[in-house]
């Protein structure tokens, strides 16, 4: 349809700006991590006084690559798209885990995984870890009050009974109200002001569809959210 056509032009636009931007950023990021670098050896045992300031600087500027990189990863899909292999998914989210610890420790969430898939699937291990992270960190930041995150993956049939393998990201938070569900897979889409990009899920389906997977989401405003992804098997 002609709407359909104005957003893919729209986002085409949007992708191109978008890389250039995050190139030109690129660079005086790299001038202030090669100074910085050249400032804590400058500085060596005297350091002790501004050690703070200079980690400061280094998580910050190390936050700003991170962004980079996934604006590039939306802009440019192709250029970031990585190797695929086969393997069960469930270990995928289980190496999750660790990289959210430190979020975990600072609230009252309890984690359930249950696993019980036998089937493989085929999509970059990396992507779908990055998928995965996504989905339990907008989790627990929808439960700054404590509350149950359950990961569950399991065989499960697709479109037109495919086989293939189920996974559930739920938590126990704010949940959404229809208005907001509706547009939280478009480029750019927050509610977090400062904190978010708004390109965690956009980037996350563009993932999930390239591997011919569906993810989607059901949500219950104070009740919770739970996001599906669905993979194919692998041949
Ligand atoms: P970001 O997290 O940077 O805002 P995302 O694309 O990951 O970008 O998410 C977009 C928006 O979707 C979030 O700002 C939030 O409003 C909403 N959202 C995503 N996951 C959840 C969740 N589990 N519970 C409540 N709201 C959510």
């Amino acid at each position: 349809t002609t709407k359909q056509l104005i957003m893919s032009e729209k986002l085409a636009a949007i992708g191109e700006i978008t890389a250039g931007v995050a190139h030109e950023i690129n660079n005086p990021i790299a001038v202030i991590q090669g100074n910085l670098e050249v400032v804590r050896e400058q500085l060596g045992a005297q350091a002790d006084s501004v050690r703070t300031e200079i980690q400061l600087i280094d998580e910050q500027v190390q936050r700003i690559n991170l962004i980079v990189l996934k604006l590039l990863q939306f802009a440019k899909p192709e250029e970031y798209a990585g190797y695929v292999e086969r393997y069960e998914p469930g270990g995928v989210i289980a190496d999750c885990l660790p990289l959210v610890q430190h979020l975990l420790n600072k609230s009252e969430i309890e984690v359930r995984q249950t696993r019980s898939e036998t089937r493989l699937v085929l999509m970059n291990r990396t992507e779908l870890q990055q998928v995965l992270v996504n989905l339990i960190v907008n989790a627990i930041h929808a439960m700054p009050d404590g509350g149950t995150l359950t990961l569950v993956s399991m065989d499960a049939a697709g479109p037109g009974e495919s086989p293939g393998v189920r996974i559930e990201v739920a938590d126990t938070g704010t949940g959404m109200a229809p208005d907001v569900v509706a547009k939280i897979f478009d480029p750019f889409f927050t509610t977090k002001r400062r904190e978010g990009t708004g390109l965690g899920l956009s980037i996350s389906r563009t993932l999930i569809d390239r591997q011919g997977g569906r993810i989607s989401v059901e949500s219950e405003p104070g009740k919770g959210t739970r996001f599906t992804i669905w993979l194919p098997e692998a041949d």
